[in-house]
């Protein structure tokens, strides 16, 4: 068996990590295995799983069904381009995902990530308007505190400031943008929000091609929950403004909000939309861009007439097959009973977190549960104190946060948050472990 403590050393001679550098990385813990909510570390240690390996993993890892899926799919075949074939796997998925999705989106675009499926809405939109004769609408709004995803065009739309705007000055493409919604989840929309949105679409509507958004849940940008009432008067704006609107439910879809698609909370459609991340329960890489059947006509039948995209690995069948797997098992169980499970299981678990004086805010929404502190966290410190006591939770910035797989129980959930009251307790007491003040 390989020697964990090799494993790291030869991790670090060449691995390059998510968002760290080479000469000081934050440490890393090397898995032996995972299944169901367990997380095994080749130590032997188990970790219960707050993450869902970032929004993926909804039925937790190793899963019987979603193991076969692959099995019998890779018997058949593992791969074949997408150009000038097709095949069940992602025919049925793509049947499934305009079933699913708000009615409008009829024409699906598969691709291999969230941020790849991100640049496909952008080019879909800008391609829109030139199909028009339209091609000075190029320019996309967003919203402050926002993210979409790493390659540069889905860079250009985060948040300036989180997303290091100023790091890749004069090589993004200049977006335009609103202040984020200040109107929290289950509120009606602030005013001033609505007319600040609506000020911005006055002034660049002519050269706007979308208005993009994460619905109802700003992830990786602040992991904050805004008003649905914002959205459904995004929507209205957009359309006044002739402004696309495309929405990113890559962290947002298949239920972790509390319903299926976030959009469905405001009761909109949007032109465009995006999905990734639980689309194969966590197993595979795979993306879809989905648009409204006007939003393709108008593409196919402009200059040039095509889509100018198309990913070696599109529609993967291994992927599509896991996808479609994924979500039989979903939609086969009464998972919003589960969600609302979790959600009450958050709400309860970490409502400890509201007496700590470093805490700022406690916040849940369907199986969210974010604790903002008033100070960022040191990973390098924090990180281990959660492996220390058997669970898997990653912060960042100020916040540290659970999405755990929809199939954690109770039990489970609660000794989540219990070990992370106990963190943050520590981490707000000023890094020492008052527990043990030695
Ligand atoms: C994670 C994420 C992306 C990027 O997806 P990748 O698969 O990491 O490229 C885009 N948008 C949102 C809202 C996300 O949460």
């Amino acid at each position: 068996m390989t020697d964990p403590t090799n494993l790291v050393r030869r991790d670090q001679a060449h691995a390059w990590h998510p968002y760290t550098g080479t000469a000081a990385p934050d440490p890393v813990f090397p898995v032996r295995r995972a299944s169901g909510t367990l997380i095994e570390l080749a130590d032997g240690r188990f970790l219960i799983d707050g993450m869902a390996s970032w929004w993926c993993a909804i039925h937790g890892y190793n899963h019987p069904v979603l193991n076969r899926a692959i099995e019998d799919q890779l018997g058949r075949m593992a791969h074949v381009m997408f150009g000038g074939l097709t095949h069940a796997p992602a025919v049925e998925l793509i049947e499934h995902l305009v079933a699913l999705t708000p009615s409008p989106l009829q024409r699906v675009f598969l691709c291999d990530s969230g941020s790849v499926s991100v640049e496909v809405a952008i080019k879909m939109a800008i391609q829109y308007w030139r199909a028009r004769g339209r091609p000075e609408k190029h320019r996309l709004l967003a919203v402050r505190n926002g993210y979409h995803g790493d390659t540069l065009g889905a860079m250009s739309v985060c948040d300036p400031v989180t997303g290091m705007h100023g790091l890749f000055r004069g090589i993004l493409p200049q977006q335009v943008f609103a202040p984020a919604p200040t109107a929290r989840f289950g509120e009606p929309a602030s005013g001033s929000d609505i007319a600040a949105l609506a000020a911005v679409l006055d002034q660049h509507h002519r050269e706007l091609a979308a208005l993009i958004l994460e619905p109802i849940v700003q992830g990786a940008g602040g992991m904050r929950f805004y008003a649905a009432d914002y959205l459904r008067q995004a929507r209205e704006l957009c359309d006044r403004h002739g402004v696309l609107l495309i929405a990113d439910e890559i962290a947002t879809g298949f239920g972790r909000t509390g319903r299926l698609f976030a959009c469905e909370h405001a009761g909109i459609a949007p032109d465009i939309m995006t999905l990734g991340k639980a689309l194969t329960g966590g197993y595979l890489t795979l993306a879809a861009t989905l648009a409204t059947a006007e939003v393709a006509q108008v593409i196919s039948e402009g200059e040039p007439g095509v889509l100018m995209h198309g990913p070696t690995f599109m529609g993967n069948p291994l992927a599509c097959a896991v996808a479609n797997a994924s979500i039989a098992l979903l939609l086969g169980q009464d998972w919003a009973a589960e969600v609302r499970r979790i959600e009450r299981g958050l709400a309860h678990g970490l409502a400890p977190c509201r007496e700590l004086p470093g805490v700022v805010d406690v916040r849940v929404l369907g199986a969210i549960g974010v604790v903002e502190l008033a100070h960022p966290v040191v990973l390098g410190r924090i990180q281990p104190r959660f492996v220390d006591r058997g669970v898997w939770v990653r912060p960042f910035g100020r916040l540290v946060y659970l999405m755990p797989p929809y199939v954690i129980t109770d039990e489970q959930l609660a000794t989540l948050c219990s070990a992370l009251v106990t963190v943050v307790r520590d981490e707000v007491a000023g890094g020492r472990d008052v527990s043990n003040p030695t």
